[in-house]
Protein backbone atom coordinates (compact mmCIF):
# COMPACT_ATOMS: atom_id res chain seq x y z
CA UNK A 1 0.00 0.00 0.00
CA UNK A 2 1.12 3.43 -1.08
CA UNK A 3 1.81 5.91 2.26
CA UNK A 4 -0.58 8.65 0.29
CA UNK A 5 -3.05 5.94 0.55
CA UNK A 6 -2.65 5.47 4.46
CA UNK A 7 -2.33 8.88 5.06
CA UNK A 8 -5.39 10.26 3.39
CA UNK A 9 -7.56 7.72 5.24
CA UNK A 10 -8.57 9.98 7.79
CA UNK A 11 -7.70 9.04 11.86
CA UNK A 12 -4.49 9.40 13.57
CA UNK A 13 -1.58 7.15 12.77
CA UNK A 14 1.78 6.58 14.15
CA UNK A 15 4.49 4.49 11.94
CA UNK A 16 8.14 3.08 13.03
CA UNK A 17 11.59 4.07 11.41
CA UNK A 18 13.55 1.05 11.79
CA UNK A 19 17.68 0.37 11.09
CA UNK A 20 19.43 -2.59 8.62
CA UNK A 21 21.71 -4.34 10.12
CA UNK A 22 25.04 -3.37 9.07
CA UNK A 23 27.23 -6.74 8.83
CA UNK A 24 25.89 -10.07 8.44
CA UNK A 25 26.42 -11.26 12.14
CA UNK A 26 23.47 -9.12 13.35
CA UNK A 27 21.36 -9.71 11.10
CA UNK A 28 19.31 -12.31 12.95
CA UNK A 29 18.63 -9.94 15.89
CA UNK A 30 18.01 -7.11 14.16
CA UNK A 31 15.55 -8.77 11.91
CA UNK A 32 14.00 -10.00 15.14
CA UNK A 33 14.00 -6.41 16.79
CA UNK A 34 12.25 -5.07 13.34
CA UNK A 35 9.94 -8.02 13.60
CA UNK A 36 9.04 -7.06 17.03
CA UNK A 37 8.17 -3.58 16.36
CA UNK A 38 6.37 -4.66 12.99
CA UNK A 39 3.84 -6.99 15.13
CA UNK A 40 2.82 -3.45 16.88
CA UNK A 41 0.75 -3.35 13.96
CA UNK A 42 1.84 0.37 13.19
CA UNK A 43 0.56 2.25 10.03
CA UNK A 44 3.84 1.78 8.21
CA UNK A 45 7.44 1.05 8.70
CA UNK A 46 10.71 3.14 7.04
CA UNK A 47 13.44 1.06 6.95
CA UNK A 48 16.84 3.41 6.57
CA UNK A 49 19.65 2.81 3.76
CA UNK A 50 23.47 3.06 4.61
CA UNK A 51 24.76 6.12 2.44
CA UNK A 52 26.87 4.99 0.02
CA UNK A 53 24.77 2.32 -0.04
CA UNK A 54 27.22 -0.41 2.21
CA UNK A 55 23.57 -2.20 3.65
CA UNK A 56 21.82 -1.63 0.74
CA UNK A 57 20.65 -5.06 0.82
CA UNK A 58 19.44 -5.54 4.25
CA UNK A 59 17.43 -2.49 3.88
CA UNK A 60 15.44 -4.49 1.32
CA UNK A 61 15.61 -7.94 2.96
CA UNK A 62 13.81 -5.84 5.46
CA UNK A 63 11.55 -4.32 4.10
CA UNK A 64 10.90 -7.11 2.15
CA UNK A 65 10.29 -9.42 5.69
CA UNK A 66 8.26 -7.17 7.53
CA UNK A 67 5.78 -6.89 4.35
CA UNK A 68 5.59 -9.87 3.88
CA UNK A 69 5.46 -11.85 7.01
CA UNK A 70 3.47 -8.95 9.06
CA UNK A 71 1.46 -7.28 5.95
CA UNK A 72 2.24 -3.76 7.44
CA UNK A 73 3.09 -1.03 4.48
CA UNK A 74 7.22 -0.40 4.22
CA UNK A 75 9.24 2.37 3.10
CA UNK A 76 12.63 1.64 1.45
CA UNK A 77 15.28 4.47 2.11
CA UNK A 78 17.80 4.99 -0.59
CA UNK A 79 20.41 7.71 -0.52
CA UNK A 80 22.62 8.33 -3.60
CA UNK A 81 25.47 10.64 -2.54
CA UNK A 82 28.32 8.34 -4.08
CA UNK A 83 26.29 6.26 -6.02
CA UNK A 84 26.54 6.11 -10.17
CA UNK A 85 23.66 6.53 -12.02
CA UNK A 86 23.48 2.95 -13.03
CA UNK A 87 23.79 2.27 -9.44
CA UNK A 88 20.82 4.06 -8.35
CA UNK A 89 18.57 2.61 -11.21
CA UNK A 90 19.82 -0.90 -10.17
CA UNK A 91 18.33 -0.36 -6.77
CA UNK A 92 15.00 1.20 -7.78
CA UNK A 93 14.69 -1.82 -10.09
CA UNK A 94 15.57 -3.95 -6.73
CA UNK A 95 12.78 -1.78 -4.82
CA UNK A 96 10.25 -2.67 -7.18
CA UNK A 97 10.71 -5.94 -7.59
CA UNK A 98 10.60 -6.88 -3.99
CA UNK A 99 7.16 -5.35 -4.30
CA UNK A 100 7.89 -2.57 -2.01
CA UNK A 101 5.21 0.58 -2.88
CA UNK A 102 7.33 3.99 -1.52
CA UNK A 103 11.11 4.71 -1.21
CA UNK A 104 12.37 7.74 0.79
CA UNK A 105 14.61 9.69 -1.62
CA UNK A 106 17.77 10.99 0.31
CA UNK A 107 20.80 12.17 -0.39
CA UNK A 108 22.85 11.12 2.29
CA UNK A 109 25.79 12.55 4.37
CA UNK A 110 28.88 13.41 2.27
CA UNK A 111 31.37 11.34 3.19
CA UNK A 112 34.54 12.95 4.93
CA UNK A 113 36.87 14.11 1.75
CA UNK A 114 33.82 15.05 -0.28
CA UNK A 115 33.82 12.17 -2.41
CA UNK A 116 30.72 12.64 -5.05
CA UNK A 117 29.19 10.46 -7.25
CA UNK A 118 26.84 11.27 -10.07
CA UNK A 119 24.20 12.45 -7.71
CA UNK A 120 24.46 16.18 -5.87
CA UNK A 121 21.43 16.38 -3.72
CA UNK A 122 18.36 14.70 -3.27
CA UNK A 123 15.72 16.46 -6.23
CA UNK A 124 17.68 14.60 -8.72
CA UNK A 125 17.09 11.09 -6.86
CA UNK A 126 13.56 12.10 -7.10
CA UNK A 127 13.57 13.00 -10.62
CA UNK A 128 15.36 10.02 -11.34
CA UNK A 129 12.62 8.04 -9.62
CA UNK A 130 9.68 9.96 -11.15
CA UNK A 131 11.79 8.52 -14.51
CA UNK A 132 12.67 4.61 -13.23
CA UNK A 133 10.73 4.12 -10.88
CA UNK A 134 7.51 2.97 -11.94
CA UNK A 135 5.02 4.78 -10.12
CA UNK A 136 6.47 4.63 -6.93
CA UNK A 137 4.97 7.18 -3.81
CA UNK A 138 8.31 8.69 -2.97
CA UNK A 139 8.84 10.66 0.59
CA UNK A 140 11.88 13.32 1.09
CA UNK A 141 13.30 14.47 4.47
CA UNK A 142 12.82 18.06 5.64
CA UNK A 143 14.11 20.09 8.69
CA UNK A 144 12.57 22.11 10.98
CA UNK A 145 15.67 23.74 12.79
CA UNK A 146 16.85 23.78 8.53
CA UNK A 147 19.57 21.68 7.43
CA UNK A 148 23.24 22.26 8.87
CA UNK A 149 24.30 22.68 5.77
CA UNK A 150 22.17 25.59 4.73
CA UNK A 151 22.82 28.99 6.06
CA UNK A 152 19.14 29.73 6.83
CA UNK A 153 15.70 28.88 6.77
CA UNK A 154 15.04 30.65 3.58
CA UNK A 155 17.35 29.15 1.44
CA UNK A 156 16.71 25.46 3.26
CA UNK A 157 12.82 25.77 2.41
CA UNK A 158 13.72 27.06 -1.43
CA UNK A 159 15.09 23.48 -1.72
CA UNK A 160 12.93 21.81 -0.22
CA UNK A 161 10.30 23.36 -3.00
CA UNK A 162 12.44 22.54 -5.79
CA UNK A 163 12.70 18.88 -4.09
CA UNK A 164 8.80 18.55 -3.73
CA UNK A 165 8.15 19.92 -7.52
CA UNK A 166 9.92 17.51 -8.66
CA UNK A 167 7.50 14.73 -7.21
CA UNK A 168 7.94 14.16 -4.16
CA UNK A 169 4.65 12.29 -2.33
CA UNK A 170 5.69 13.38 1.53
CA UNK A 171 7.85 14.74 3.96
CA UNK A 172 9.46 13.21 7.09
CA UNK A 173 10.74 15.73 9.41
CA UNK A 174 14.34 15.60 11.23
CA UNK A 175 14.05 14.68 14.96
CA UNK A 176 12.58 17.86 17.09
CA UNK A 177 12.47 18.31 20.56
CA UNK A 178 10.70 21.55 20.77
CA UNK A 179 7.32 21.53 19.17
CA UNK A 180 6.82 25.08 18.67
CA UNK A 181 9.73 24.76 16.11
CA UNK A 182 7.92 22.03 13.72
CA UNK A 183 4.73 24.39 14.11
CA UNK A 184 6.59 27.65 13.02
CA UNK A 185 8.20 25.52 10.30
CA UNK A 186 5.21 24.25 8.90
CA UNK A 187 3.62 27.84 8.69
CA UNK A 188 6.44 28.51 6.49
CA UNK A 189 6.30 25.44 4.22
CA UNK A 190 3.01 26.47 3.66
CA UNK A 191 3.22 30.11 2.91
CA UNK A 192 5.58 28.93 -0.04
CA UNK A 193 3.26 26.60 -1.10
CA UNK A 194 4.62 23.41 -0.12
CA UNK A 195 1.30 21.52 0.12
CA UNK A 196 2.17 17.44 0.77
CA UNK A 197 1.73 15.91 3.90
CA UNK A 198 4.64 16.44 6.44
CA UNK A 199 5.41 13.55 9.28
CA UNK A 200 7.04 14.97 12.49
CA UNK A 201 10.04 12.48 13.49
CA UNK A 202 10.32 11.77 16.67
CA UNK A 203 13.26 10.32 18.50
CA UNK A 204 12.40 9.31 22.14
CA UNK A 205 15.83 9.68 23.68
CA UNK A 206 15.87 6.87 26.70
CA UNK A 207 19.33 6.69 27.59
CA UNK A 208 22.16 9.52 28.00
CA UNK A 209 24.58 8.99 25.18
CA UNK A 210 21.57 8.93 22.76
CA UNK A 211 21.65 12.64 23.79
CA UNK A 212 24.93 13.29 22.63
CA UNK A 213 24.57 11.51 19.20
CA UNK A 214 21.53 12.87 18.17
CA UNK A 215 22.75 16.45 18.79
CA UNK A 216 25.64 15.43 16.47
CA UNK A 217 23.34 14.14 14.08
CA UNK A 218 20.58 16.56 13.80
CA UNK A 219 21.91 19.82 15.88
CA UNK A 220 18.69 19.57 17.09
CA UNK A 221 17.87 22.38 20.13
CA UNK A 222 17.19 20.92 23.50
CA UNK A 223 14.71 22.72 25.50
CA UNK A 224 15.76 23.47 29.26
CA UNK A 225 12.46 21.26 30.08
CA UNK A 226 14.23 18.12 27.78
CA UNK A 227 17.82 18.92 29.48
CA UNK A 228 16.60 18.87 33.32
CA UNK A 229 15.21 15.67 32.58
CA UNK A 230 18.53 14.98 31.10
CA UNK A 231 20.20 15.91 33.68
CA UNK A 232 18.15 14.43 36.60
CA UNK A 233 17.29 10.57 35.24
CA UNK A 234 20.54 10.61 32.94
CA UNK A 235 22.46 8.39 34.91
CA UNK A 236 19.98 5.87 36.21
CA UNK A 237 19.04 4.04 32.97
CA UNK A 238 15.54 2.93 34.01
CA UNK A 239 14.46 6.00 35.20
CA UNK A 240 16.13 7.60 32.28
CA UNK A 241 14.07 5.22 29.94
CA UNK A 242 10.37 6.24 31.52
CA UNK A 243 11.43 9.89 31.42
CA UNK A 244 12.52 10.19 27.76
CA UNK A 245 9.33 7.94 26.60
CA UNK A 246 7.09 10.29 28.33
CA UNK A 247 8.72 13.51 26.79
CA UNK A 248 7.99 11.41 23.72
CA UNK A 249 4.80 10.80 24.52
CA UNK A 250 3.98 14.47 25.37
CA UNK A 251 5.15 15.72 22.39
CA UNK A 252 3.40 13.65 20.18
CA UNK A 253 -0.16 14.36 22.32
CA UNK A 254 0.73 17.82 21.78
CA UNK A 255 0.70 17.36 18.07
CA UNK A 256 -2.02 15.39 17.59
CA UNK A 257 -3.99 18.18 20.04
CA UNK A 258 -2.82 21.19 17.52
CA UNK A 259 -4.30 19.52 14.59
CA UNK A 260 -1.33 16.78 13.13
CA UNK A 261 -2.82 13.35 12.21
CA UNK A 262 0.55 11.55 11.65
CA UNK A 263 3.41 10.87 13.39
CA UNK A 264 6.74 9.32 12.71
CA UNK A 265 8.50 7.39 15.90
CA UNK A 266 13.01 6.82 15.29
CA UNK A 267 12.44 3.56 17.21
CA UNK A 268 16.08 2.87 17.47
CA UNK A 269 15.25 -0.77 16.59
CA UNK A 270 13.67 -0.89 20.43
CA UNK A 271 10.59 -3.18 20.57
CA UNK A 272 10.30 -2.34 24.04
CA UNK A 273 9.87 1.90 23.77
CA UNK A 274 7.53 1.59 20.23
CA UNK A 275 5.09 -0.57 22.50
CA UNK A 276 5.19 1.65 25.60
CA UNK A 277 4.53 4.58 23.36
CA UNK A 278 1.64 2.64 21.55
CA UNK A 279 0.29 1.81 25.30
CA UNK A 280 0.40 5.46 26.33
CA UNK A 281 -1.07 6.49 23.27
CA UNK A 282 -3.66 3.51 22.64
CA UNK A 283 -7.07 5.62 23.93
CA UNK A 284 -6.00 9.01 21.90
CA UNK A 285 -5.00 6.63 18.56
CA UNK A 286 -8.02 4.13 18.76
P1 LIG B 1 19.06 17.34 0.20
O1 LIG B 1 17.61 17.49 -0.02
O2 LIG B 1 19.93 17.24 -1.02
O3 LIG B 1 19.54 18.59 1.09
C1 LIG B 1 20.87 18.66 1.59
C2 LIG B 1 21.31 20.14 1.66
O4 LIG B 1 21.44 20.67 0.33
C3 LIG B 1 20.32 21.06 2.36
O5 LIG B 1 21.07 22.06 3.02
C4 LIG B 1 19.51 21.67 1.21
O6 LIG B 1 18.98 22.95 1.52
C5 LIG B 1 20.57 21.77 0.12
N1 LIG B 1 20.00 21.59 -1.23
C6 LIG B 1 19.07 20.69 -1.60
N2 LIG B 1 18.85 20.77 -2.93
C7 LIG B 1 19.65 21.74 -3.40
C8 LIG B 1 19.89 22.28 -4.70
N3 LIG B 1 19.24 21.82 -5.78
N4 LIG B 1 20.82 23.29 -4.81
C9 LIG B 1 21.49 23.75 -3.74
N5 LIG B 1 21.30 23.26 -2.48
C10 LIG B 1 20.41 22.27 -2.32
N6 LIG B 1 20.69 9.27 5.81
C11 LIG B 1 21.09 8.05 5.39
O7 LIG B 1 22.28 7.86 5.08
N7 LIG B 1 20.21 6.99 5.30
C12 LIG B 1 18.90 7.12 5.62
O8 LIG B 1 18.13 6.16 5.53
C13 LIG B 1 18.45 8.40 6.08
N8 LIG B 1 17.14 8.60 6.40
C14 LIG B 1 16.72 9.86 6.79
C15 LIG B 1 15.37 10.06 7.07
C16 LIG B 1 14.91 11.32 7.48
C17 LIG B 1 13.46 11.53 7.78
C18 LIG B 1 15.84 12.40 7.63
C19 LIG B 1 15.38 13.75 8.08
C20 LIG B 1 17.18 12.21 7.33
C21 LIG B 1 17.65 10.94 6.90
N9 LIG B 1 18.98 10.72 6.58
C22 LIG B 1 19.40 9.48 6.16
C23 LIG B 1 19.97 11.81 6.71
C24 LIG B 1 20.15 12.59 5.38
O9 LIG B 1 20.72 11.75 4.40
C25 LIG B 1 21.07 13.78 5.67
O10 LIG B 1 20.41 14.70 6.49
C26 LIG B 1 21.67 14.46 4.44
O11 LIG B 1 22.71 15.35 4.88
C27 LIG B 1 20.70 15.29 3.61
O12 LIG B 1 19.87 14.50 2.90
P2 LIG B 1 18.62 15.16 2.11
O13 LIG B 1 17.98 14.06 1.37
O14 LIG B 1 17.81 15.99 3.00
O15 LIG B 1 19.46 16.11 1.09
Amino acid sequence: MKITDILSKGGLTVSFEVFPPKTDTVFESVKDATEKIAALCPSFVSVTYGAGGGTSRYTLDIAKNIKEKYGVPTVAHLTCVSSSRSTVRERIEAISAAGIQNVMALRGDIPNGGALGDYVHADELVTELKTYGSDLCIGAACYPEHHPESPDSISDIENLKRKVDRGVDFLTTQMFFDNSLFYSFMYRIREKGISVPVLPGIMPITNEKQVVRARELSGSFMPQRFLSLVDKFGKRPDAMMQAGIAYATDQIIDLFANGISHIHVYTMNKPEVAKKILENLSSIIS
